[in-house]
């Protein structure tokens, strides 16, 4: 499956919606009394909160960008506090802002692109170390040297490049568009929620930064929607990981028990078994197998009739059909199996190659050597008034699912359909 496929709006859809609300909350004139004290305390509250969940679950990239955010709005806001109590920004609100405006992307780019290691450990301390050591520096100089810092961060560097909308210093846009541009790659080499919170969190930093002195809550009502993208993609993708099979992208067995709690009254239920899988495996290798395995899951997925397909576990997968008639699914699910049968895996060269002689010769006399198929066995059980609950008409279905194979496999069989009955589907030949 290319990666491509894998992108979804419904990756970016939290993000964009705090974005949007924050874009929103900020540029008002004025916030009522709650909701200024609530931005007021978010920043800390989500540092202290998602910042220990990240520790404790050992996610140290999105502990750092936390960070990176909360120290950032720590340092603008004593300027802004010092603004608004004195009508006047402090001496040094230049330099602490340019300086903001400058490690804010710098740092932010470099813990989102920055892959997690194995070694927990190890990677807390070397991105602590980047941290304590681009902060420290930024700190001495801007101790030291505060004037010719300044000069330094403000200096238009390429007149022809400089726009009069950039309200930043002119360094801060090369790392900003370098910070996207490595997040979007990011992105499209991993699509997942946090890649796409991770980038809007950036457009939102984008945002907010010119705007601080201008829109009195833009910092903190920014600050903490970015914070809470990040917060919510690492509680996202942590539900992802317990409901959803890694391997095939359908939800998985605990998702499977939840939707069984919640069905109406009549509902039907197939379970699905690919064929002579082991033998699969062991001629074409693991790898194949479970490429076929997703190809499985990707035509079970298509199901229509409002069926919903689940990975039961292995090479077993469950559909579930609520509110429908056996009759009803039997079209739907026999489309699918013909699918499957249908379908053909092209075997890239290295995979092509058998793993001995014996598969070799073997390989040979098949037809397409390059191309590789399975086939489905079926069963289906319609729930029936005495059944209590869902585990009996799933161990009905597993019964049909067993006369299936008897009967030669690749074939679909019901609850209470006699061995030797007529098959609902002949195996093209
Ligand atoms: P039958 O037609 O009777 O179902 O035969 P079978 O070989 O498919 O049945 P069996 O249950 O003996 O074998 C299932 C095989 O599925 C065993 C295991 O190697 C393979 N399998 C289970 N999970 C995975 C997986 O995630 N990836 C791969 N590649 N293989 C898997
Ligand atoms: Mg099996
Ligand atoms: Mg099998």
């Amino acid at each position: 499956m290319s990666r491509l496929a894998a992108v979804r709006f419904s990756h970016f859809l939290p993000s964009l919606l705090l974005l949007a609300g924050g874009v929103l909350a900020a540029a008002l004139p004025s916030l009522s009394e709650f909701f200024t004290s609530l931005f007021n305390v978010l920043p800390t509250l989500l540092l202290l909160l998602g910042g220990s969940f990240c520790l404790v679950y050992g996610r140290q990239r999105e502990l750092f960008l936390l960070l990176v955010l909360y120290l950032g709005y720590f340092l603008l806001d004593i300027q802004l506090d010092h603004y608004r109590a004195e009508g006047r920004v402090r001496d040094d609100a230049a330099l602490v802002f340019h300086l903001c405006s400058l490690l804010l992307p710098l740092l932010y780019g470099l813990y989102a692109a920055w892959q997690e290691r194995t070694h927990l450990l190890q990677d807390l301390v070397a991105r602590a170390a980047v941290l304590l050591a681009v902060g420290g520096v930024a700190l001495a100089l801007a101790q030291r040297y505060p004037q010719a810092v300044l000069q330094w961060l403000a200096l238009i560097r390429w007149p022809t490049l400089h726009g009069e909308w950039m309200s930043l210093v002119q360094l801060a846009y090369p790392l900003f568009l370098l910070g996207f541009v490595l997040l979007l790659l990011q992105y499209l080499r991993a699509p997942r929620p946090l890649h796409a919170a991770q980038l809007l969190g950036l457009s939102g930093l984008l945002w907010m930064l010119p705007k601080i002195f201008s829109l009195p809550h833009a910092l903190n009502v920014m600050s903490s929607q970015v914070m809470l993208m990040l917060v919510a993609a690492v509680a996202h993708e942590a539900y992802q990981m317990a409901f959803r099979d890694e391997l095939t992208g359908l939800p998985g067995r605990r998702a499977l028990n939840e939707r069984l709690q919640r069905l109406p009254r009549h509902y039907v239920i197939a379970m699905a078994d690919v064929d002579h899988f082991k033998k699969f495996n062991d001629s074409h290798g693991h790898d194949v197998g479970d490429q076929v395995l997703r190809l499985v899951a990707s035509q079970l997925r298509k199901v229509g009739g409002g069926g919903q397909a689940y990975r039961y576990g292995g090479e077993e997968f469950t559909l579930v059909f609520p509110g429908r008639t056996l009759d009803e699914c039997l079209p739907h699910l026999e489309a699918v199996r013909q699918a499957v049968e249908g379908y053909r895996l092209q075997l890239r060269d290295k995979q092509q190659r058998p793993r001995d002689d014996r598969q070799g010769r073997a390989r040979r006399g098949s037809a397409a050597a390059g191309e590789v198929s399975v086939t489905l066995s079926m069963g289906v059980a319609e729930r029936e008034a005495r059944q209590g609950n869902p585990e009996e008409v799933i161990k009905a279905a597993d019964e049909a699912l067993y006369s299936a194979k008897s009967a030669g496999r690749n074939c679909i069989r019901s609850h209470g359909q006699r061995r030797g009955a007529v098959r609902l589907v002949r195996p093209s030949p």
